[in-house]
């Protein structure tokens, strides 16, 4: 029997209230640590890091407030933990499971190497409803590939009870451990008001906000312009400053509106439930064929979709939106997504890298499941012959043109139907507008129904061979 504390390792949980891996099973005195790992951290863009640190520092407030502090350590948690533990003679080290690849092969490897060194590991799931591998089809044991009846289960399922009660801290730092803002090379202050303020009491209050405004989700929840129309909280499920079943709990489904969010936090869950049944699900096709369509090697295509310069204006909108803040409303993470896979045919993987550097809520089981879903090559996805045209979708979910004169301005003069096709109106008009095309805004660098044409081409190949 060790007589030291235990360790809380926080990953993707950064919050002390609802937080199984900090509160146990018969606990002894826990010391609370951080690892920064740069493999991971290497795939994440500056705004992602600003905002780690915030919710590190809030992290460390609240854990002192409650008798602890935050270790934040650095280097390969496979070697950091277990020695962490052999120096503090820790009994358990406990942690939520994550599911991508890289996390299943490094937590397996700390639980091997702690569990030969006479260490207890504890793994909870408190970043998700329902842990992986609790919601399968009866016929199969394995997650539903379609999601209506995944939801139905989803939503049937009794959740295994979390532990709960106050955590019982004991600080760590004395002499060990660097800022997290030190680590992370940033300053927590970077970029101000565009990134969410850190910690889980300003998640909260993002959540109390939401209440708010939930009612009316079903209804405006597709319309880009619309800033409240969404809950925006998806940073916050990722870091973990919010626990997703208590937002469930908190929003419940009492109306159409509550009903079709907490819906959403079923896809979330469906998407990580796939992920760890299937690693590879991060960078393969789950359709047999779909894997080998001839995609273009294109860079300057990528470019311009990537700097907002493709001369669709709501494409170009939503990756500057991304590009100045981190974040894209889902109707156009669609559009933008759909765009570079189905009319300038470039393979989904380098998109999803792309979204996975910049989101500030990103996650490898969201990212690639989402992009699967576009690109038509994943579970439950859209087949891929149905092909968005960008100037219907800018039509239909953004009328009166508000969300594109926001990130588009060169455009702003135009009227509400033109201005999501500039290029249908004369030469006179256009000036008379104060728009150049090819000059300050460029001409569409696709013909969309041409570039439809060849990418059912493709895909149909691939899928006859
Ligand atoms: C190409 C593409 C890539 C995406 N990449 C990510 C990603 O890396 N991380 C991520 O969290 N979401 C991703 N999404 C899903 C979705 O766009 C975001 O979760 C959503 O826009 C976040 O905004 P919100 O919090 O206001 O969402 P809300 O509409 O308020 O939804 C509430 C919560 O439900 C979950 N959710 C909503 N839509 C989806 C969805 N389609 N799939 C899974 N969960 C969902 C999120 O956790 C979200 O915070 C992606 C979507 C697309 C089309």
């Amino acid at each position: 029997m060790s007589d030291g504390p235990d360790i809380c390792w926080f990953r993707r949980d950064l919050r002390v209230a609802d937080q199984p891996a900090l509160v146990g099973h018969d606990p002894a005195p826990t010391v609370s640590v951080f690892v920064v790992d740069p493999r991971p951290l290497a795939t994440a863009g500056r705004r992602r890091r600003v905002l780690l640190t915030r919710h590190l520092l809030a992290l460390d407030t609240r854990l002192r407030d409650a008798g602890g502090d935050l270790l934040v350590l650095e280097g390969d948690p496979v070697s950091v933990i277990p020695e962490l533990a052999a120096e503090l003679g820790a009994g358990t080290v406990r942690w939520n499971g994550d599911v991508s690849g890289y996390a299943r092969r490094r937590d397996a490897a700390v639980r091997d190497r702690l569990t030969r060194e006479g260490t207890e590991v504890q793994e909870h799931w408190g970043t998700l409803v329902q842990p992986p591998g609790s919601v399968v089809a009866r016929s199969t044991g394995l997650v539903q590939r379609v999601f209506t009846p995944f939801s139905r289960a989803w939503e049937a399922t009794d959740r295994t009870p979390w532990p709960e009660g106050p955590p019982s801290l004991v600080p760590a730092t004395d002499g060990r451990g660097r800022r997290p803002d030190a680590v992370l090379g940033v300053d927590a202050d970077d970029e101000g008001d565009l990134l969410p303020a850190g910690g889980e009491l300003a998640a909260e209050q993002r959540l109390g906000a939401w209440l708010e405004v939930v009612d009316g989700y079903d209804s405006r929840r597709d319309l880009p312009a619309d800033d409240t129309g969404t809950s925006r909280l998806s940073s916050d499920l990722r870091f973990g400053t919010l626990s997703p079943r208590h937002v469930l709990d908190v929003v419940g489904t009492a109306t159409p509106g509550r009903a079709a969010f907490v819906r959403q936090l079923a896809w979330r869950d469906w998407y990580a439930h796939l992920l760890a049944e299937r690693p590879e699900l991060a960078h393969a096709a789950m359709k047999p064929g779909l894997d080998d369509v001839a995609w273009r090697d294109d860079p300057a295509g990528f470019q311009a979709w990537r700097t907002g310069r493709t001369g669709y204006p709501i494409v170009d909108a939503g990756m500057r939106q991304l590009a100045e803040t981190g974040w894209m409303h889902n109707r156009v993470r669609m559009i933008t997504a759909s765009f570079l896979v189905k009319d300038l045919l470039i393979d989904w993987r380098l998109g999803e890298a792309h979204f996975r550097r910049e989101l500030i809520d990103a996650e490898v089981s969201q990212n690639a499941g989402n992009w699967q879903w576009v690109a038509g090559t994943g579970p439950d996805a859209a087949p891929y012959f149905r092909i968005f045209n960008p100037v219907t979708q800018s039509r239909r979910f953004d009328p009166g043109g508000g969300y594109l004169r926001r990130w588009v301005p060169e455009l702003r003069a135009l009227d509400d139907r033109s201005i999501h096709a500039p290029w249908e109106l004369g030469p006179l008009e256009l000036a008379a507008a104060g728009v150049h095309l090819g000059d300050e805004y460029p001409w569409p660098i696709v013909d969309h129904a041409e570039a439809r044409e060849r990418t059912l081409a493709a895909y149909g190949a691939a899928a006859a061979r």
